[in-house]
């Protein structure tokens, strides 16, 4: 099977901006930024999509979203900031590789787009 896009990116065949990176994730800075900070937070794991994920990912997507906490503090977003998961075309998702969004560095409108 080939490797997604941000299995590329992980493994460092595609340029990006890591911020942080262990062993089962890696952040690094999107290249269409929506806000002043825009991080994508990914599993090395290639798992589709968020509604994809099975029990066994349950520990993996808990250490994803405890690092995203940890990057967005970091990365100085002390006034606050947005996690999102787009899931499927309505949801806006364009990369099928499961991806949490960490937004922010201004005030974010609700409801989203
Ligand atoms: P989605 O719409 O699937 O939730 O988000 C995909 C995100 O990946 C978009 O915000 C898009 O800008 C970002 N993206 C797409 N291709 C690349 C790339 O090659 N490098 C980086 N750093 N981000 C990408």
């Amino acid at each position: 099977m080939s490797k997604t896009l941000f299995q590329r990116i992980a493994d460092r065949e595609i340029p990006a901006q890591i911020v942080y990176e262990d062993e089962q994730v890696v952040a690094f800075r999107d290249i269409n930024p929506q806000a002043p900070t825009h991080i994508l937070i990914v599993p090395r794991k290639p798992i589709a999509r968020i509604g994809e994920a099975v029990p066994e990912d349950q520990a993996l997507i808990g250490h994803l979203l405890l690092k995203a906490a940890e990057v967005a503090r970091q990365v100085g977003l002390t006034n606050g900031y947005r996690l999102v998961f787009n899931h499927g075309r309505d949801g806006g998702e364009a990369v099928p590789h499961l991806h949490c969004h960490i937004l922010g560095g201004r005030a974010l409108g609700w409801p989203p787009g």
